[in-house]
């Protein structure tokens, strides 16, 4: 999708009179390893907004019960829109009435290192295999570390589109916690939790 089409759609959905979400800039130039950050929302429902840097934009996934470190986990992901780079730092409270109003902290980021490979073994362009529904890649990150998979189950032809986020590894082997609780997990950039962080903005 062109910059303007998925900006469009991503802006198109906010006020950024009343949101102090990012608008969209133009791209910085992108060195080195592409970045991803999981987000909190306490929205209407609580989940974890899972974004990987594909090119120019964080593709996004919303999961529910949030990455497990667990291989046995397997986690419902469902697209959603695409959102600019800068997103990554994104932690506040979107304001009540607005497009996901409701409390957003960094719980983890990092970069990652593309994984995916086609049936022969060979490298093939990330950007190419989340379009064909099919994505590894390794996470360093300050809380996640490791090999993960997006997999596509459902496409959006049937109803609403579906994947699964899960841990690579033998089964059972968890050097995390799970997945974290997401009322007690902090910010990675301001130790602060989703509480706090709604309070802070309360007192502006
Ligand atoms: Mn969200």
């Amino acid at each position: 999708m062109a910059t303007e089409d998925w900006l469009r759609t991503y802006r198109g959905k906010r006020d950024f009179e009343r949101t102090r979400e990012p608008s969209g800039q133009p791209a910085a130039t992108p060195g080195g390893r592409p970045r991803f950050v999981v987000q909190i929302h306490d929205a209407r429902r609580m989940h974890f907004d899972f974004r990987l840097q594909v090119g120019d934009v964080l593709k996004s996934w919303a999961v529910p019960r949030g990455p497990s470190s667990d291989p046995g986990d397997r986690r419902l992901a469902v697209p959603t829109e695409d959102h600019p780079l800068e997103y990554e730092d994104f932690e506040g409270v979107i304001p009540k009435g607005e497009y996901g109003g409701g409390t957003v902290i960094v719980w983890d980021r990092g970069t990652y290192e593309p994984l995916s490979h086609d049936r022969a073994g060979r490298p093939v362009d990330f950007a190419e295999s989340v379009e064909h529904g099919h994505a590894g890649f390794r996470l360093h990150g300050a809380k996640l570390h490791g090999e993960y998979a997006l997999t596509r189950f459902r496409s959006a032809q049937d109803e609403e589109e579906a994947w699964l986020l899960v841990r690579k590894g033998p089964a059972g082997r968890a050097d995390g916690h799970g997945s974290p609780d997401p009322r007690r997990a902090r910010s990675v950039r301001t130790g602060r939790t989703l509480a706090q962080v709604a309070a802070d903005a309360g007192q502006d």
